[in-house]
């Protein structure tokens, strides 16, 4: 009798922007899923993701630039777990920008499954929003992932978000995008309007 063919998907490593509880809310299952999985992040976002919980600074208490997401995320705080990393497979990113490749382990020991290899994915710091977000950049396709920096649908940029422009992507994916993006042009229009 012939084997029914499946295909295995795994994902071998997230890349978290910052930690607030939108883009982190799925962390606990997919580190359940995925036991190899490795977990990237900013070593400025990690005291808040990643060690024992009394050690961490509470997430409530980083300043927001956005007046919205504190008053939500205070009340969210209370109702919801908060995502946390497991040490041994984190991996840290360091300094303002950089090649991705260059992640460290959090934990000496630690070997990561797998990295994205050099000059296939970078990130800038754009901590407007939090101390350790980042914006990464897909570099074969020109792609790049604003995080917060930019919202998708209410106009709303981030501190940050002309520091994007130095970038050179061909299309950026903002935060809650509805899967189309947007082009250089149109970030350049927007960071000017909010410099009016
Ligand atoms: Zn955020």
């Amino acid at each position: 009798m012939a084997k029914t063919p499946f295909l295995a998907l795994a994902v071998a490593v997230a890349a978290v922007t910052h930690g607030h509880l939108d883009h982190v809310g799925g962390l606990a299952e997919l580190q359940s899923a995925f036991p190899e999985m490795g977990i990237i992040m900013h070593s400025n976002e990690a005291p808040y993701l990643v060690g024992p919980r009394k050690q961490q600074a509470k997430y409530s208490s980083v300043p927001s630039d956005n007046a919205a997401y504190t008053i939500v995320r205070s009340f969210l705080q209370k109702l919801l777990p908060q995502p946390e990393a497991d040490p041994a497979r984190t991996f840290l990113l360091s300094g303002d920008s950089g090649d991705v490749a260059d992640a460290r382990a959090n934990v000496t020991a630690a070997q990561p499954a797998w990295l994205p290899p050099r000059g296939v994915l970078s990130f800038l710091r754009v901590p407007g929003h939090s101390p350790g977000q980042v914006a990464l950049l897909h570099k074969p396709s020109g792609t790049l992932v604003s995080a917060d920096v930019v919202m998708y649908g209410r106009g709303l940029a981030h501190l940050d978000a002309d520091k994007l422009l130095e970038l050179p992507f061909e299309r950026l994916f903002p935060s809650h995008d509805d899967g189309t993006g947007v082009v250089p042009g149109a970030l350049r229009k927007l960071v000017a309007s909010f410099k009016q």
